[in-house]
């Protein structure tokens, strides 16, 4: 459920018609639902009601400072990939035990920021890393806790660009070699075991994958602590799916999720940490544009937006499908064509929808593209130089803009001519 509704012949967001914020912020622009946001957030920490736990919101699903702050006053803390996530989060406000660092490639500066800063786990996925976080702890007399990312081997069945639970992908350490790995991670220097960490992939739609992965995750924290190592906490990943379109099948809520970690890993005693990104900010965020053109083609007519691949890829790169509808509320029963709905980009991959059926629109007229919100603005780029796509959040009757669109002088001031040239 989200918070962008028709009332009065006109698309709000929570209470506010998103044509009042295309005036005043122009399109493109991605509109985000505080209420949306906060609603999700607390749905997944009701389903682990009852166990020791921490929700981490993945912020590169959605890393504007604005909505870290708000999921974070909820109660949130925060996984992140990157040490540009890390200082964003403690730029935000939330404090380093309530963040957990994952990703492949960790450098020894991300370490040392995250060390320094304070940090609740690194997520090791790697032998290498394990070694290099030792190094750098030892260097500054520290100790890092963390957890070592398995890979179960279990299949996602979710797009291939999003799945990483398969013995193929680059992530984590085989869940075959889980003991050995432990056992280096015990003998080394700064290194404090605390937990598992396991994520197998995004968009799940199914939970018998959650469900295989977490069954392993169970089985590896008895063996493991037979073998004398601290198992206390279990970080089980993000990935739970949503509906994009009304169409869909339904997937799995929160509820049955909590549930379904309860059933698995419930009777081991550990702290649980989950890491949803897309479920918390997916159908919490749209993105407005505006008709340029409506052009006829000889095959196809086409519906050329302000918007682009640039500030959406989605689309262009994993074929995803966002639901586009017009602002202006259409006319029950008004008869609906096909078009193709593209942006001005010189690329051919710069194409939306193919053959969408939409009720008649006009030039200016504002569409707007659901479930935008997670994987939309923290992808856009300036390519073609088309400036950073704003960002607005709203609350109530009242919304901000929380990342302005830049000027073009802005955009080119940030290149530089030689002195040579
Ligand atoms: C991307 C990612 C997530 C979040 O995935 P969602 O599908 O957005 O819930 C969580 N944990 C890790 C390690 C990730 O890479």
């Amino acid at each position: 459920m989200d918070h962008f509704l028709y009332r009065d012949g006109q698309l709000h967001a929570e209470d506010v018609p998103l044509s009042v914020i295309a005036d005043a912020v122009g399109t493109p622009v991605y509109v985000y639902s505080s209420a949306t946001l906060l609603r999700h957030f607390r749905l997944f920490d009701e389903a682990l009601d009852g166990l020791d736990h921490l929700v981490c919101f993945a912020m590169k699903s959605l890393s504007n400072l604005a909505v870290l702050k708000l999921l974070a006053g909820a109660g949130a803390g925060m996984d992140v990939v990157s040490g540009g996530e890390y200082a964003r989060a403690r730029a935000a406000g939330v404090p380093g035990e309530r963040i957990v660092f994952s990703g492949v490639g960790k450098t020894a500066d991300e370490m040392r920021a995250a060390l320094k800063g304070g940090i609740r786990q690194f997520n090791v996925e790697s032998e290498p890393e394990l070694r290099r976080l030792s190094e750098v702890a030892t260097g500054m007399s520290a100790v890092a806790p963390i957890t070592l990312r398995v890979n179960p081997d279990v299949d996602a069945r979710t797009h291939e660009k999003i799945a990483t639970g398969k013995a193929d992908t680059k992530f984590g350490i085989p869940i075959s070699r889980a003991r050995e790995v432990y056992a280096e991670a015990a003998r080394l220097p700064g290194i404090e075991v605390v937990g598992i960490d396991v994520h197998i992939g995004s968009q799940l739609t199914d939970l018998a994958p959650f469900e295989a992965a977490y069954r392993r995750v169970a089985e590896l924290t008895e063996v493991l602590r037979a073998d004398g190592h601290r198992i206390d906490r279990l970080d089980l990943g993000g990935g739970l799916g949503i509906p994009y379109t009304a169409s869909n099948e339904v997937p799995p809520l929160p509820t049955e999720y909590g549930a379904l970690i309860k059933r698995t890993v419930g009777h081991l005693g550990c702290e649980v940490e989950i890491e949803p990104g897309r479920l918390i900010s997916g159908n919490a965020g749209l993105l407005l544009t505006s008709v340029i053109y409506l052009k006829s083609g000889e095959a196809r007519d086409f519906l050329i937006l302000d918007g682009a691949m640039n500030d959406l890829i989605r689309p262009a790169m994993y074929d995803a499908w966002h639901d586009i509808v017009p602002v202006r509320e259409p006319a029950p029963g008004v008869e609906r064509a096909p078009y193709d709905i593209v942006g001005p980009v010189c690329e051919t991959g710069d194409i939306f929808a193919k053959g969408r059926m939409m009720p008649p629109l006009s030039e200016g007229d504002l569409v707007a593209f659901r479930s935008a919100g997670a994987y939309g603005a923290v992808m856009a780029s300036e390519y073609n130089s088309r400036p950073l796509v704003p960002e607005v959040l709203v609350q109530g009757d009242q919304f901000a803009v929380i990342r302005r669109r830049p000027t073009f002088d802005e955009m080119i001031a940030r290149d530089t001519i030689p002195e040579w040239l």
